[in-house]
């Protein structure tokens, strides 16, 4: 019939629109490195923020003692207690609590989010058990991972740019959130001292090097997206400050908002681009991470719905809900693996209330859960041939000496969306070539980020 015609016609488009080839993605690595380049030049000077993070030195294992950690970067936020043993004790206990931030404080006052925060990290201070140790006459101190774009004005401050991935709270723009978190902590009656603000890229770059010292990338592909990675000093010239004693300098490249006309986009991307509370803004992350790809797919079946009457006669009205079909969603019906697509069926059902869908038909739909996943994931592995080039770790070692890279990468697409990983893995690999990818080493390091911030307070500690 010609609805099948009019579906099959949308598809096809919608693959070639979203066709990645090794070509286009070498060009959008290597517009990645110019935009790099760019960014470490002047501040402003591109897309890409390259936020210099104060970061000079990142953990060496030798770390000791009780240090706390707050992640604040997505629809849920953790807190996190470490006991730290040095060398031989590395991380001897640790406990976390994960708590899902209320909608309505993701959109409302600074104060309110703020004091929510800080309400929780003393129930978990006051829910201590006595096997962990403070040291006698010191105070709490606590490594805060916010993960939206901050300019940090030395480690333990910074200002934010702007809020991203769903969070828009006019108030905070501009100010220190860790003077806004130090104000809650005091109106709550918590003695606890910030002494690491870091981003989820800059935890989990630390948290991979304490376990081992080649990784030199960090890779977030969550709610958002990010990557951080390890920078010789000399290399920024918007630096303006005293060179590190260790020549490195840890830099949050923010590459959510890269774009380029390299990238591929097309009439989904730029509609939900324009309805989104960013419009022009985070264009890459819009392409990649877990917030959006659902959304994308729900765009796509909309139109096949309107166009080519694809669910039948009507258009099932919540195919037309923004958001309504999380990337979880997407993900389990792309991972369906029965042969009737019995999940799929399911989903469709719960979802948009689509019933008695038919097998072409849900497979049309894993159809386009697979174009638009496997762009997200090949233009990740284009951004990080990028950061490999701009390292110089992009090609083969010269004679007689050995490269080893480790990217330690985390976030809840890259965990459980097994397709999307695999597909990034294997373009790396494609991109890079037999003999490099040899040399690099992908890893995920589970809550990384975590770990790291606690780390990274216990290495800026104010006792040391
Ligand atoms: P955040 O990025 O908010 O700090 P996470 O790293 O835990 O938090 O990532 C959560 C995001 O990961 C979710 O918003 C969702 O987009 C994505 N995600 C979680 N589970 C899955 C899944 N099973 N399949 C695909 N994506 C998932
Ligand atoms: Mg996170």
């Amino acid at each position: 019939t010609s609805k099948w015609a009019r579906a099959e016609a949308i598809l096809r488009e919608l693959e070639d629109k979203c066709s990645t080839p090794i070509g286009k993605l070498r060009q959008v690595a290597d517009a990645m490195t110019v935009e790099m380049h760019a960014g470490l030049a002047s501040e402003g000077g591109s897309k890409l923020k390259m936020l210099i993070s104060y970061v000079d030195n990142l953990p060496t294992g030798n770390e000791k003692g009780l240090f706390y950690a707050l992640d604040l970067g997505g629809t849920n936020f953790r807190v996190l207690r470490v006991q730290l043993g040095g060398k031989e004790g590395r991380v001897v206990k640790q406990e976390a609590e994960e708590v899902s931030i209320p909608p309505h404080l993701m959109v409302g006052s600074s104060h309110e989010l703020f004091d929510f925060i800080a309400a929780e990290l003393a129930k978990f201070v006051a829910s201590e058990g006595e096997n962990y140790h403070l040291s006698f006459g010191r105070q709490r101190e606590l490594g805060f991972t916010f993960s939206f774009p901050v300019r940090q004005t030395s480690i333990a401050s910074g200002t934010l740019i702007k809020w991203t991935k769903g969070f828009s709270i006019e108030d905070t723009v501009g100010e220190d959130v860790v003077g806004e978190l130090t104000k809650a902590m005091e109106r709550q009656g918590l003695d606890m001292r910030v002494t690491a603000l870091v981003n989820d890229t800059i935890g989990t770059l630390a948290g991979g090097r304490y376990y081992d010292s080649d990784v030199v990338i960090a890779v977030i592909l969550g709610t958002g997206t990010n990557a951080a990675y390890v920078e010789r000093a000399q290399s920024i010239p918007k630096w303006h400050g005293l060179l590190p004693k260790s020549g490195e300098m840890v830099i949050n490249m923010e590459w959510g908002n890269f774009r380029s006309s390299h990238l591929p986009l097309t009439e989904y991307d730029q509609a939900l681009d324009v309805e989104s509370l960013n419009p022009g803004e985070q264009i890459f992350e819009k392409l990649i991470s877990g917030m959006y790809l659902g959304d994308i797919v729900r765009r796509v079946l909309w139109k096949m719905a309107e166009e080519a009457a694809f669910f039948g006669d009507t258009v099932p009205p919540k195919l037309e809900v923004p958001f309504i079909l999380r990337t979880p969603v997407m993900s389990a019906m792309h991972h369906d693996t029965s042969t009737d697509l019995r999940v799929v069926g399911t989903k469709l059902k719960e979802i948009f209330g689509i019933s008695n869908t038919s097998l072409r038909t849900r497979k049309a739909v894993v159809e386009v859960c697979d174009i638009i996943a496997r762009r997200g994931a090949r233009l990740a592995a284009a951004g990080m041939v990028g950061i490999l080039k701009k390292q110089g770790r992009d090609a083969p070692a010269s004679a007689g000496e050995k490269q080893r890279t480790v990217i330690a990468m985390d976030g809840g697409l890259y965990e459980h969306y097994t397709i999307f990983s695999k597909c990034l893995e294997s373009t790396l690999s494609e991109m890079l070539g037999e003999e490099v990818s040899k040399t690099i080493v992908v890893t995920h390091a589970n809550d990384g980020s975590g770990i790291g911030a606690s780390l990274l307070a216990a290495s800026h500690s104010q006792y040391l």
